[in-house]
């Protein structure tokens, strides 16, 4: 991980109305990601984790706030046609349902992101191969995505996150919908591309696992970050997220 902050968004505020009742979902929350770096946004059902991401994304507009890629603000970050340009050129998304086209068979699903920018086919087959080998997946080249377990269309998803390599991966509960042990997999896979691509990454979630891989925990709590934890090699970090995730609970 370097010091350099490829992404930062500074006091995003979101409220969402609808009739009556309004929702703040994100009352000033600041995010800093470095390149290398894996954060992990964490907090219970409802204290504004898919917000902030989509946010980041590009896939919702803030009401409030600014954002930076490489130092630089982004005007009009979440509007078309910048907002397509942005999700585009520097995200890659990966989602709980893994968001793939049933009908389509694996390399079809992860060819399409390329074919859409219009690539060369051969270049396309090439890095389709090249991704496919990086998730561990390869022999899954032709099979339908009906034929998968779970985690295996999830690598799938993650090798179609980084086909256009993404200067930032966005991952909103990548594990939710995955077994302990599938989890666990997703998570290295995620320290592996980290660690050979220097890859940065924002993964929410619920789960102290899940966030215990990561560099960094923010988290955050009825649209507010309140507390952080730098994870460490010498700690047992899934206690400490325990910990503080148990007290912001108790908190109210
Ligand atoms: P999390 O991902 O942490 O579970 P969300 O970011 O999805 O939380 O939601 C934060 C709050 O904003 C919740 O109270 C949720 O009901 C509300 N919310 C999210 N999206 C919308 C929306 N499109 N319309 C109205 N309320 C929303
Ligand atoms: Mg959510």
């Amino acid at each position: 991980m370097s010091n350099e902050l490829i992404m930062k968004a500074d006091n995003i505020i979101k409220t969402f109305t609808s009739g009556e009742m309004t929702v703040n979902a994100l009352k000033g929350v600041d995010v800093e990601l470095r390149r290398g770096e894996m954060l992990s946004i964490m907090g219970s059902s409802g204290s504004g984790k898919s917000t902030m991401l989509n946010i980041l994304g590009a896939l919702e507009n803030p009401d409030e706030g600014k954002i930076y890629l490489n130092g630089i603000e982004i005007q009009d970050y979440s509007i078309e046609p910048v907002a397509t340009q942005m999700r585009n050129e520097h995200i890659g998304f990966v989602f709980q349902d893994y968001g793939l086209l049933n009908d389509l068979s694996v390399k079809e699903n992860i060819a399409l992101v390329l074919q859409l920018k219009g690539v060369k086919e051969r270049l396309i087959k090439d890095k389709v191969k090249e991704v496919l080998q990086s998730v561990g997946l390869l022999e899954k080249i032709n099979s339908g995505i009906n034929e998968l377990s779970g985690g295996q269309r999830q690598r799938v998803a993650i090798a179609r996150a980084i086909i256009a390599d993404p200067e930032i991966i966005l991952a909103d509960e990548p594990t939710g919908n995955l077994d302990y042990n599938t989890s666990v997999e997703i998570m290295e896979l995620f320290v592996k591309l980290k660690k050979n691509n220097n890859q940065s990454m924002i993964v929410v979630t619920h789960d102290p696992m899940v966030a215990a891989y990561a560099d960094r925990v923010m988290f955050l709590h009825d649209g507010s970050k309140v507390a952080e934890h730098i994870n460490s090699d010498n700690e047992d970090n899934y206690s400490s997220i325990i910990d503080i995730f148990r007290n912001i609970n108790t908190m109210n």
